[in-house]
């Protein structure tokens, strides 16, 4: 018979990877490869036990096992990951999409009515996840997102395509911004800027490291807040009197975070993720 069984083929699979990650893990990571490659449900793959693939599958799938066995996140390997019940495209170009920036998204929406019209940025937007997230929660919003890096606009203006909604992509440094777009009115600002300091990288994971974009990570240690800075700095001339500025931030900086709030005239609340870290920084104007 022509082929390879394909429960047979899983179950050697499964085998190499539990070699490095924990069982479950290579189950779950099998059955998210043959959905992806094949298209084929779990349901699918249980029922059908007697399913064979070619050889030309057999090898795109032996390919991927090796990519995760050498580390690289299945998102990318995949070339997706969902998002406040969204898909997106990714690759090494943007980070994956965190779920506490999912919680973000979900902060902020229960902020706005969704009926209003409402002029959003989002500073620094990567694959495009909360821009495009909160286009598609506010129908009437104008949304602007804001990244230095051409590749990452590239996912991000996939991403926009793919769900449907429309979302202004500019590519400009915040540090140095260009963009006559920085001179207009804005009700919502929104960041998730690089956060983490250099010598936070020791604690960090191999995969994250080796394979996500250190543009979109990492600050000097003697630093840490540049982005914040800027990015309040061009609020204060921008954001309208009931307009708001949601930050998502390093746990450790939180205190650091609200001192330079202060210096800056706004007034600050810290919001705590599900794990009950300091994650999220809500601020208004202070008059
Ligand atoms: N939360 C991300 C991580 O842990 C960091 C995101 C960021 O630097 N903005 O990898």
């Amino acid at each position: 018979m022509i082929g390879f069984n394909l429960n047979k083929t899983k179950r050697q699979f499964t085998e190499v990877l539990a070699d490095q990650f924990p069982q479950r893990e290579a189950e779950q990571l099998m059955r998210i490869l043959l959905e992806d490659l094949f298209g084929l449900d779990l349901t699918r793959q249980l029922m059908e036990p007697k399913l064979r693939i070619d050889e030309t599958q057999y090898a795109r799938l032996e390919h991927a096992v090796q990519q995760l066995l050498e580390g690289v996140p299945v998102q990318y390997v995949t070339g997706k990951a969902w998002f406040d019940g969204l898909l997106f495209h990714v690759d090494e170009s943007v980070l994956i999409p965190r779920p506490e920036t999912e919680e973000l998204v979900q902060k902020i929406a229960e902020t706005w009515p969704i009926d209003q019209p409402l002029r959003i940025w989002d500073i620094g937007t990567g694959s495009g996840c909360i821009a495009i997230a909160l286009a598609k929660r506010f129908p009437h919003a104008e949304v602007v997102a804001f990244d230095v890096s051409e590749a990452a606009l590239e996912t991000a203006r996939q991403n926009a395509s793919l769900n449907e909604v429309r979302v202004k992509l500019v590519c400009d440094d915040v540090l140095h911004p260009q963009s006559d777009l920085w001179k207009h009115p804005v009700d919502l600002v929104v960041s998730n800027p690089p956060y983490i300091r250099e010598s936070e990288k020791v604690a960090m994971e191999r995969n994250v490291l080796e394979h996500e974009p250190s543009q979109a990570l990492f600050v000097p240690d003697d630093d840490p807040l540049l982005f914040y800075r800027q990015i309040l700095g061009l609020a204060q001339q921008q954001l309208t009197p009931n307009g708001s500025v949601w930050f998502e931030i390093n746990e450790a900086l939180g205190e650091e975070m609200i001192q330079l709030c202060h210096e800056m005239v706004f007034e600050g609340e810290i919001l705590l993720d599900f794990w009950g870290k300091q994650r999220f920084l809500f601020l208004k104007r202070q008059f």
